[in-house]
């Protein structure tokens, strides 16, 4: 159920649409006062904000302004004044939309309903965007799997195959000790008891890329008589 914040101090009006967006089975709630409904906006707990321009204690443009500088949900304004939606149409703040009073109950629930169903389209979008690159962050290090590219302090870096799978196993299993001969399995595909010094070459090479210090690697730890654990960053 999708929650829907009035801040209303004309009950009446807050009532009526109130009465009719229950009807359309949302979760509605009134605050009547410009502070507490700053307050109750500010919760993050709603879906979509119904804002009254003129409140007792804070005006609507700035519990807009406060609200949009921490979520995106759609608001809905709402004046009494058309020269006043006029005005604040001009303003940086930027509300999703704009009503003056007296307005019809079912336009007010139509409204609502399509600017619920973008902000969802919107939402949805950008999770599809994220998932389609395989990105690990950690620290001042992007490692795009999917683009194959790594980048440290926003500077790009160049890698060999190998050693980008080297570093894309050990950042995609954080703080785990991994023996030199398993990375070699894992890695070249194939047991082999001579090339343990390979894996050695290849950390040392991707270390000169990524670390600060290469004698006091952040990343890559050396486990002595062990092998290497990626440490994860804050
Ligand atoms: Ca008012």
């Amino acid at each position: 159920m999708k929650k829907i914040l009035i801040i209303e101090d004309e009950l009446q009006i807050a009532e009526l649409e109130k009465d009719y967006l229950e009807l359309s089975d949302f979760d509605v709630t009134i605050v009547t006062d410009g502070i507490e409904g700053e307050k109750e906006a500010m919760s993050g707990k709603y879906d979509l904000l119904i804002l009254d321009l003129m409140l007792p204690g804070r005006d609507g443009i700035e519990i807009c302004r406060k609200f949009r500088n921490h979520f995106l949900q759609p608001v809905i304004m709402i004046s009494a004044k058309k020269e006043d939606i006029d005005k604040i149409r001009g303003l940086s703040m930027k509300a999703d939309d704009y009503m003056t009073k007296p307005f019809s109950p079912s336009e007010l629930v139509a409204r609502v309903k399509a600017h619920l169903s973008r902000y969802e389209d919107l939402t949805q979008q950008t999770t599809e965007r994220e998932t389609e690159n395989e990105i690990i962050e950690t620290g001042d290090l992007r490692i795009d799997k999917t683009a194959r590219r790594v980048f440290i302090r926003d500077e790009e870096k160049s890698f060999t195959t190998k050693e980008f799978d080297l570093l894309y196993f050990l950042a995609r299993n954080p703080d785990h000790v991994f023996p030199k001969e398993e990375l070699f399995q894992k890695i070249w595909g194939f047991s082999s008891v001579g090339d343990i010094a390979t894996v050695t070459v290849h950390i040392k090479k991707i270390r000169e890329k990524v670390e600060k210090d290469t004698s006091n690697p952040e990343y890559i730890e050396t486990i002595w008589g062990v092998g290497y654990r990626f440490k994860a960053q804050n």
